[in-house]
């Protein structure tokens, strides 16, 4: 059986063999942790003007492309968002 680290607290983890999504947290806690620090984050760039809500609602979405949709996966922007991630 394979073994990853997580994402948000490094610790080492065995991912559920039930299939679905890949798991990239060992605990439901580190992805919680990772979506309020990343709000933090945003709300930091908007109030510092390194981000604009224009540049959040044109962003590419990993969400919005379904792997299966190989035309939409072509056609997604895969721009970071300036200033915000390398
Ligand atoms: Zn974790």
């Amino acid at each position: 059986m394979s073994v990853t680290k997580c994402l948000w607290c490094s610790r080492v983890f065995t991912p559920r063999g039930s299939g679905g999504k890949r798991q990239r947290f060992c605990r439901p806690a580190c992805l919680h942790a990772l979506d309020a620090d990343g709000l933090r984050y945003i709300e930091v760039a908007l109030a510092d003007g390194a981000l604009t809500v224009s540049d959040l609602r044109n962003a590419p979405s990993a969400t919005r492309a379904r792997s299966d949709d190989r035309d939409a996966a072509t056609r997604a922007d895969t721009r970071p968002l300036p200033g915000i991630w390398p």
